[in-house]
């Protein structure tokens, strides 16, 4: 009899011990697959509630004008600055420091998205806040340990409209495009994952028959997931993934997507000294792989190479500044010695 209930008592420990074992979160170190030394498989993705239904406007109003996108040279950061046609004016991150601020010095800011909550994405909001409207993020999914900054931009969420983007969804911020947000995350059953780059929202704007699409800080898991949902990505502009992070920019993504215009927020010895490392290889060869970058077909750019790369749509096509002219690819991708030679540097 004693010996059954030692035997017992054992078999609750042990067991214990392996719930205790497995139960870690996402993507953190401890538990079972800390000690495998991997991060945990992607769980198959079923959506809590069904998402909206998207769809472009009906018909084109009246008084439409042009569509204006401006990444910003804001160094290793994202902000990319929107005028739509119906005149109304969106801000995608806010950079880091005060560098959009300076670009935009008082401009009106009807629409702030953060895509994630990331310091190179929304710490520059604190000196563009007093001309933003609303704010739209993903409401802090955890992620982040990003102390004192976290909390000064939390904390705008109480003086400035705020909405916390769940699901895949379409917002009227102007009857002439449609703007859509683009999960991966599956908010109504908790946050998706502690990386918060995987946490970003992805922004997707239709004018006429062409369209933007704006990747935030998405890696492959966001991108996977994106994939897997079937989520609809096709755009003829690519605002690219993660400041051109290996993590991100998978082949399958890339060619999901198809555009013709690739946008890199980057500032590769900003870069270097954080050890990022940013472009990598392994991304611009997957964007390089669609091939008629020689031909003048499809076309790259980045911040730290061009400056603000402004882009125009009537609706029908989007044209690039003229002062973007094709860079040859030598230009493009050289120049960082001292970087890891198996992930980043000349393509070729
Ligand atoms: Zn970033």
């Amino acid at each position: 009899m004693r010996k059954t209930s030692a035997a017992a008592l054992i078999l609750v420990i042990l067991l214990g011990g392996i719930v205790l074992f497995f139960a870690s979160d996402e993507t953190s170190r401890t538990g079972f697959w800390g000690f495998v030394g991997g991060s945990k498989p992607l769980r198959a993705w079923t959506p809590a509630t069904p998402s909206p239904t998207l769809k472009a406007p009906s018909a084109k109003p009246q008084n439409c004008g042009l569509l204006n996108v401006t990444v910003l040279d804001v160094g290793q950061a994202d902000a990319i600055f929107i005028k739509t046609p119906g005149g109304k004016t969106i801000l995608i991150d806010a950079g880091i420091y005060g560098r959009a601020a300076n670009i935009l010095k008082s401009q009106k800011i009807d629409y702030f998205v953060a895509t994630h909550l990331h310091q190179d994405h929304i710490d520059g909001f604190k000196y563009l806040e007093k001309n933003v409207g609303a704010i739209y993020d993903n409401g802090d999914c955890g992620g982040n340990k990003m102390g004192t900054m976290l909390t000064t931009y939390e904390g705008f969420w109480q003086t400035h409209p705020h909405v916390a983007v769940t699901q895949d969804s379409a917002v009227e911020f102007d009857p002439c495009i449609s703007v859509e947000f683009k999960v991966a995350y599956d908010r109504p059953q908790g946050c998706w994952t502690s990386n918060e780059n995987e946490n970003s929202i992805l922004v997707r704007i239709t004018y006429g028959s062409t369209s933007f699409l704006f990747a935030g800080d998405c890696e492959k898991n966001c991108e996977y997931t994106l994939l897997q949902q079937g989520t609809d990505l096709d755009a003829e502009f690519l605002k690219v993934g993660h400041h051109g992070s290996g993590t991100s920019s998978s082949a399958d993504f890339v060619r999901a997507v198809g555009a013709q215009y690739y946008a890199i927020s980057v500032n590769a010895s900003e870069s270097i000294t954080k050890g990022y490392f940013h472009p990598r290889k392994a991304s611009l060869t997957n964007i390089f792989g669609m091939g008629g970058f020689s031909e003048g077909t499809r076309f790259l750019y980045r911040t730290d190479l061009n400056g603000n790369l402004n882009y125009v749509s009537d609706g029908k096509t989007i044209r690039k500044s003229a002062y973007l002219t094709s860079p040859t690819l030598t230009e493009e991708f050289s120049g960082y010695s001292d970087a890891d030679a198996s992930t980043y540097g000349p393509i070729n």
